[in-house]
């Protein structure tokens, strides 16, 4: 088969992989717009299962990625000086551009190489293929060209973020909350190698027109945000990485393939960073890809069992960090609660989670809730 991938990120990589694993016959061309050592921001995290989903069906990468990773087993919130720690929430985290070089050296292994420095820019270069692979990311190019047939809908969050990184190094996940002259932040952060961590600091749009964001260059920004965040820093400089203010772009798309192009990863739909799923949802959207081809040798038939599969997870999955992007967009708001207060809205923001089941996960948290709310019963 005659394959063309577009995007050289975590799902155009492994996937490549996976299908030449499969077949040695397929032809398959990658192409990446950026050169091989480029990528946007930092680190990723993944659930506390880490890279499970890997396990069964590919042990030799799992075995590659896991001791590039850092672990920890609980979070903590940081709100009006008191750090509440939620046990039993663990997270593993890698940097993205030592993760994107591990899946360089898998597909290496099975001899495809990717063409960087080769950015898609028209139709004719989709042409002459059995199968179009769209994993060119939340702003596809691809998806662009068909988007009636795929009925995509994007709507952007209100909040900005920035993505930078640090040499500060955290213990665990965090979030911390502060109040600036000009309003509410909050950043997302945590180490994903022993010298670097991720530090994605948000605001409301209120806050960001207040502080003049618009109009300010990136390293003036990045000294408000020092400032702002100075404590949780120490002495450590957040590191840039085109680190600009953006807004999250909600992606779904009504149809998963158009003929004989697919979606894969973000180009497919956007998981909320909050919830750390993204690159994950990458990575078993190919796989379920690489599954469906080889069972299904007709490919329009192959695209229609590879959405039905996979359609209902990620469905589940979108909803949950549609709602946990959504209590961001209020954290304003929550940033009113007593730290206690504000630790059990952020447990639930995804979805309701009875005691029952916390107490389960998270003992010690459920214990010091309790303490300090004795009257709620939760
Ligand atoms: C602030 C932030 C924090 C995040 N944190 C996490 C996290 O903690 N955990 C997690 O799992 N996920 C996280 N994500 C999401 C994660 O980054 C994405 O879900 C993941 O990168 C998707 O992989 P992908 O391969 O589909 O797309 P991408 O990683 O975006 O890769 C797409 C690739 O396509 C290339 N490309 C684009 N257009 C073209 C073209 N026309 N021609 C050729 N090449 C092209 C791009 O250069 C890029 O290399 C975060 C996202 C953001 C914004």
């Amino acid at each position: 088969m005659r394959i063309l991938i577009v995007g050289a990120g975590p799902a155009g990589l492994y996937l490549a992989y996976l299908l030449k694993r499969q077949d040695a016959t397929h032809h398959i061309r990658i192409v990446e717009q950026n050169v091989p050592d480029a990528t946007f921001g930092f680190g990723v995290v993944f659930s506390d299962r880490a890279l499970d989903f890997l396990r069964d069906d590919d042990e030799h990468t799992y075995e590659l990625l896991l001791p590039a990773m850092q672990r920890w087993s609980d979070l903590a919130l940081n709100h009006c000086g008191q750090r509440i720690v939620i046990d039993g929430i663990g997270f593993a985290a890698i940097g993205r551009l030592q993760l994107l070089q591990l899946l360089q050296q898998r597909l290496q292994s099975v001899g495809v190489t990717p063409e960087y420095r080769h950015a898609l820019t028209d139709l004719a270069g989709l042409r002459g293929y059995d199968l179009v692979v769209a994993a060119d990311g939340a702003h596809s190019f691809v998806r662009r060209q068909f988007e009636p047939a795929f009925g995509t809908q994007i709507e952007l969050l209100d909040n900005r973020f920035a993505w930078y990184g640090t040499t500060r190094r955290f213990d665990t996940l965090s979030q911390t909350f502060v109040d600036t002259a000009f309003g509410p932040m909050n950043a997302h952060h945590y180490r994903y190698s022993e010298g670097m961590g991720t530090f994605i600091a948000e605001c409301d749009a209120a806050t960001w027109q207040r502080a003049g964001f618009a109009d300010m260059d990136e390293a003036t920004t990045r000294r408000i945000i020092e400032t702002a965040f100075a404590e949780t820093l120490g002495c450590h400089a957040l590191v840039s990485n085109k680190s600009v203010w953006r807004q999250f772009p909600k992606i779904f798309n009504a149809h998963w393939s158009a003929g004989h192009v697919v979606l894969v990863g973000d180009a497919l739909r956007t998981a909320h960073f909050s919830i750390g799923s993204g690159t994950r949802l990458a990575f078993e959207d190919v796989i379920a890809l690489a599954k469906a081809l080889r069972d299904e040798p007709d490919v329009p038939r192959a695209l229609h069992a590879y959405e039905a599969a996979r359609r209902p997870v990620v469905d589940k999955l979108v909803a949950a960090a549609n709602r946990s992007a959504a209590w961001y967009e209020d954290f304003a708001a929550h940033m009113q609660l007593a730290p206690w207060d504000l630790a059990w809205s952020y447990i639930q923001r995804s979805g309701r989670i009875d005691l029952e089941r916390l107490r389960l996960v998270s003992p010690r948290f459920v214990a010091g809730y309790q303490a300090a709310r004795p009257d709620n019963r939760a």
